[in-house]
């Protein structure tokens, strides 16, 4: 069984539709695929058919931008939780409407020093989506300004960029609480992928697991290998599942479908946790 728990589509900063995802995932021989949007599960609809079409399962998901009281970004994975939810629902809807008043703040000053208007980034952004950084990104490439995504956030785009402005986002043992309450399964996703910022330390990782929170993404390509040991530790010491995914972002990033997987024990476990949606067959 060829399992992949994290993939993103343009309902987020995926560069393909939904279906194009399945499609996509069906190619590359997997048998299950999470998508797993950022602060939306608008692609589930067209992501169900589809896998029903192509003979693959779908897990649907959700990957929820937090904030520590720190200031320290943490990307929770929710499977199968119940969508219509009120209270995990609130806390992503306030998130996402939140990203369009931050990008626009960010394009203003972006605009002082680069040929850049708020049109050229909405260019870049599906109807619905969820607004990001890779969008200002896909415009700075547009413009000439810089080649590709990666170079925007490895330059003018980092979090440490003079151009770079928050937004609202839950704090992540609060988010685990949600969507434990809303019937997910809640994972902390590339714990330590120490290059796009800092990164928690054990008070973070406490209130999340006294919250609820059922796994740890250990085998992603942006946990450095020091980070894996101390994180497969953590997980034994506490029960937490051990999941193992690519972040596919189609062409947005160079992450393949599949270069990570999940062990089918731990699928199935996920889906004993859950209570919000079923995995589609
Ligand atoms: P934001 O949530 O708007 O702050 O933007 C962060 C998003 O940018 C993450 O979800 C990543 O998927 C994406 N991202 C981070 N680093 C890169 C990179 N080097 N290339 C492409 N996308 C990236
Ligand atoms: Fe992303
Ligand atoms: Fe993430
Ligand atoms: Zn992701």
């Amino acid at each position: 069984m060829r399992i992949d728990l994290h993939a993103h589509s343009n309902v987020s900063d995926g560069t393909q539709a939904p279906a194009d995802v399945i499609v996509s995932a069906a190619e590359a021989g997997l048998d299950v695929i999470a998508l797993t949007d950022h602060d939306s599960t608008g692609g589930w609809a067209e992501a169900s058919l589809a896998a029903r079409d192509h003979g693959i399962a779908l897990v649907p998901g959700m990957e929820v931008s937090c904030r520590t009281e720190e200031g320290i970004s943490v990307h929770l994975l929710s499977y199968l939780h119940d969508p219509a939810h009120p209270g995990l629902l609130e806390e992503i809807t306030k998130a996402k409407d939140a990203r369009y008043t931050r990008a626009e703040r960010m394009v203003a000053l972006l605009a002082e020093d680069y040929p850049l208007t708020w049109d050229d980034v909405i260019h870049h952004v599906a109807p619905g989506a969820t607004l990001g950084r890779p969008h200002i990104a896909d415009a700075l490439v547009a413009a000439g300004v810089v080649e590709d995504r990666s170079e925007a956030f490895s330059s003018i785009l980092t979090s440490r960029s003079r151009y770079y402005v928050q937004h609202y986002a839950p704090d992540p043992a609060l988010a685990v609480e949600l969507v434990r309450a809303a019937g997910g399964v809640p994972v902390f996703a590339h714990p330590v992928a120490s290059a796009r910022g800092r990164i928690v330390g054990e008070k973070t990782y406490r209130e999340m697991i006294d919250a609820g929170l059922a796994g740890l993404e250990i085998y992603h390509r942006d946990n450095p290998e020091e980070g894996r040991e101390f994180l497969r530790r953590l997980a034994r010491r506490h029960g937490l599942l051990v999941t193992g995914s690519s972040d596919y972002h189609g062409a947005g990033k160079q992450n393949l479908l599949g270069e990570n997987l999940t062990s089918a024990q731990v699928l199935a476990r996920i889906e004993e946790l859950a209570t919000g949606t079923a995995v589609v067959r």
